[in-house]
């Protein structure tokens, strides 16, 4: 089962995507996850992309389409993927599907307020990528993942000005491509009007995909 999770910048796709991967045993390919790990490494490509990711804005097309086609191409994907950040414009979203077909795309409709919230509020576990909201989803002890141990911090691009460009380049690139699957009848929308627990957002994702996924997957 391929899937694509979409959503605004703090809507929760990497949440749901990861609680999505356990679920399934599906390898969850988030390209943000992938950019930053990069960029912490200090590799070519992270050098590269650095700017970008510092000021919200959009990773060139071609190098964001390698990345994924490489990652997409590995054993693991094989018998599925839930994709977290890709597409995010319409040439990524025709390079994907020379890639793969698609079975279900996933859409997260989450008010402006919600996001806000969670943006200034997000820490992020720095060793295993584990995800906290300082008050919705803290963790046991301050700075510190249940997890693994790891040190929290909080991201670079989660400051306000970058948020506001993260939530024009979804709205003016990423929105638009949602029309582009709709037409095949693949879209399945989640609403979160209000901060709900994330055990209720996950139930309702379920039971979106198991009522549009052929019975054996
Ligand atoms: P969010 O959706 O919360 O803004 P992500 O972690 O998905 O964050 O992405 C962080 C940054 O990585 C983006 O602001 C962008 O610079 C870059 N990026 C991630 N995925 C893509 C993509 N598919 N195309 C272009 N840039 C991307």
């Amino acid at each position: 089962m391929n899937l694509i999770m979409f959503g605004p910048p703090g809507g929760g796709k990497g949440t749901y995507s990861s609680r999505i991967s356990e679920r399934y045993g599906i390898p969850h390919v988030a390209t943000g996850d992938i950019f930053r790990r990069e960029v912490s490494e200090g590799s070519d490509l992270g050098k590269k992309i650095k700017g970008y990711l510092d000021r919200g804005e959009l990773v060139p097309d071609e190098v964001v389409n390698e990345v994924v086609e490489r990652r997409l191409s590995e054993e693991d994907c094989r018998d599925g993927f839930i994709l977290d950040g890709y597409p995010r414009t319409l040439p990524q979203a025709e390079a994907l599907d020379e890639m793969a077909k698609i079975d279900l795309v996933i859409v997260l409709e989450v008010s402006e307020e919600v996001i806000i919230n969670r943006l200034s509020n997000r820490r992020i576990c720095r060793r295993c990528g584990e995800i906290y909201n300082l008050r919705s989803m803290p963790p046991k002890r301050e700075g510190v993942c249940d997890k693994c141990g790891g040190e929290l911090y909080q991201r670079e691009d989660d400051r306000p000005e970058v948020i506001r460009n993260r939530l024009e380049e979804y709205r003016e690139r990423t929105q638009p491509l949602i029309e582009f699957y709709r037409r095949r009848n693949i879209v399945r929308e989640i609403v979160v009007r209000e901060e709900k627990p994330v055990d209720e957002v996950m139930r309702m994702i379920y039971s979106a995909l198991e009522s549009s996924l052929p019975a054996e997957v």
